[in-house]
């Protein structure tokens, strides 16, 4: 069977400081190539943020956020269908993440995140806080998706209890015991996703019990390019002897598709 492959998680990049790859010099990269990696690999589709790693005394910086934000509009314009952009949001500056989902809601951008608390100067703590569930409400009104980075689980129960109408997908399974309360989070709301980038995929039966447990319908094919490589994790569904084609379809594209409105 031949999959349409919507990568809902990666991070385009148009500057090499905003190219997270930890083996850049050895990759011969560049925003066009990007195209190219993907459309080798029969995925016809990526959504995501821009983001930059940036020294400590560097985070915290809103104009950093906008610029990466504008580069997102920058690389949607130039791969146009090819790209679903995702942009940030920093509870620690209410009032310009309030006019910057206005902006985007404007242009008709749906998707914010992946978010990264971390890159960005925020903490876990920050996802149960009052700020941020302020940008959460907005959010819900204009039923945008949010995408976030998993960390701090308790935190993560309280903000997606808080919010049970927002559509959230988490990134990462995670190992054992951290996939198992994305599990819980997932029997907590209906609006709970989980992307399949980063860590826990590799581990034998992750996927089958991830299905069994809540369904096919809420798993969506992410890869983290490009710090992540998008190969290893087609190749993950798509060679789990444990899981059916359709529900294979549905982790591949069929689910993003319906949650994107694409
Ligand atoms: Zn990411």
């Amino acid at each position: 069977m031949n999959f349409e492959i919507i990568d809902f998680h990666t991070h385009p990049f148009l500057r090499r400081e905003t190219n997270i790859c930890q083996h850049i010099d050895n990759c011969n990269m560049s925003a066009e190539e990007t195209v190219n990696v993907f459309g080798k690999l029969g995925v016809s589709k990526i959504c995501g943020s821009v983001i930059s790693v940036r020294p400590n005394d560097k985070k915290n910086n809103w104009q950093e956020i906008k610029r990466n934000n504008d580069e997102a509009l920058e690389l949607w314009k130039m791969y146009g269908d090819f790209y679903v952009p995702g942009f940030h949001v920093h509870p620690g500056y209410l009032e310009e993440s309030f006019a910057e989902i206005e902006r985007m809601d404007k242009l008709g951008v749906k998707l914010i995140g992946e978010l990264v608390p971390y890159l960005d100067g925020w903490k876990w703590s920050d996802y149960a806080g009052d700020s941020f569930s302020e940008l959460l409400r907005e959010a819900g009104k204009r039923n945008m998706v949010v995408s976030f980075h998993s960390g701090g689980n308790d935190d993560m129960d309280k903000m997606v209890k808080n919010h049970k109408d927002v559509v959230f997908v988490a990134a990462h399974p995670g190992e054992y015991g951290d996939f198992m309360r994305h599990i819980e989070r997932m029997k907590m709301s209906e609006n709970y996703y989980l992307d399949l980038s980063g860590y826990g995929m590799f581990r034998y039966g992750m996927l089958r019990r991830a299905i069994d447990e809540f369904g096919a319908d809420r798993i969506l094919f992410g890869s983290d390019y490009p710090t992540c490589h998008p190969g290893m994790y087609i190749g993950g569904v798509l060679l789990d002897n444990l899981l059916t084609d359709s529900e294979k379809e549905k982790i591949f594209s069929l689910n993003a598709k319906k949650l994107l409105g694409l």
